[in-house]
């Protein structure tokens, strides 16, 4: 981000309770390709002003909120950021972002000058947040790199972190109070960002394993993605051999399908998270690209989804 400029100071107080209500041209909902789960997964509000994706086992907690983005509903333009984009960093028009923002939180039910937006490199760093991090990356310069996952025990500030097939991971702990948000793409799977977090969690705010609820968000499918040799190795080394099978398999090529959903649920699990508390996608965004930016779909220059999490305050 290039200024600092608050996020609501160029439209006129008021104007967020009256955003424009879409009627997407492309896209329907029997147009979108579901995965079926063993587990609890996400449900799209496509009535909303702005269609957006929550997860029901965190809904039905009652005291946190939820939220995923879709391509829809936003007035960014052009075949790459078209329509939602929620990333400055990817060539957009600033202002447009903002106004992407805006209409997000609006539909989801949150500020967005309470967002805390992550710094993200592909690393396994958590940073605990606090009321001093509000509005970082959307109404101020985030004050640190290298930071994948966020934790925090403050109500109403808005974790934050953006994708393109890379995998969300939700975690909110309901006993204490306390809820994370780390961006685990293959790197940050390898790296069992999802553990790490838990560990945090424990550290900062005294979470048990146990009472943590986690969640897995749309992301890219065991089909759609395809790797090498030496991606594989790092997960042989990372994962124990009996679940190999789960997450990849080769092929005749030489190369390997990838199951980040599985990888990232078997992190769960050696973090100490009970199944009964894990929710799994049931989106990919490959396979849907015309609802969410996908990079293996598009290419690196494509618009950026973006996760939401909050404790109510
Ligand atoms: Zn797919």
């Amino acid at each position: 981000m290039e200024n600092n400029k608050e996020m609501g100071s160029a439209l006129p107080a008021g104007s967020l309770a009256s955003p424009v209500k879409i009627t997407p041209e492309k896209i329907t909902p029997a147009k979108i390709i579901w995965k079926k789960t063993d587990a609890p997964s996400m449900k799209l509000h496509w009535e909303s002003a702005v269609p957006f994706l929550s997860f029901e086992a965190l809904d039905s907690l009652g005291m946190f909120m939820n939220a995923f983005s879709t391509r829809l509903g936003g007035v960014s333009t052009g075949d790459e950021m078209a329509s939602m984009n929620l990333s400055f960093a990817r060539g957009d028009d600033e202002e447009s972002v903002r106004e992407n923002f805006r209409r997000m939180a609006h539909s989801a039910g949150f500020a967005p000058e309470d967002i805390v937006m992550a710094a993200q490199t592909h690393t396994a760093n958590v940073r605990i947040v606090t009321e001093e991090d509000r509005g970082n990356g959307i109404t101020r310069r985030k004050p640190y790199a290298d930071v994948d996952g966020l934790s925090t025990n403050v109500p109403g500030l808005v974790l934050c972190t953006s994708y393109a097939d890379c995998v969300p991971l939700f975690f909110a702990d309901p006993v204490k109070k306390v809820i994370a948000l780390s961006h685990s793409g293959w790197k940050g799977t390898q790296k069992k960002i999802g553990k790490v977090t838990v560990e945090a969690m424990t550290k900062a705010f005294g979470s048990r394993p146990e009472d943590i609820y986690a969640a897995i968000g749309p992301s890219i499918c065991q089909d759609c993605y395809e790797v090498s040799e030496d991606v594989i190795d790092a997960f042989r080394q990372a994962f124990a051999r009996d679940i190999w099978e789960k997450i990849f398999y080769a092929k005749e090529n030489g190369r390997y399908q990838l199951n980040l959903w599985e990888a990232n649920r078997e992190v769960f699990r050696e973090a100490g998270i009970t199944d009964a508390h894990i929710s799994l996608p049931n989106l990919c965004t490959r396979c849907n690209s015309a609802l969410l930016y996908s990079h293996r779909a598009a290419g690196e220059n494509e618009g950026r989804l973006a996760a939401f999490l909050s404790i109510r305050s």
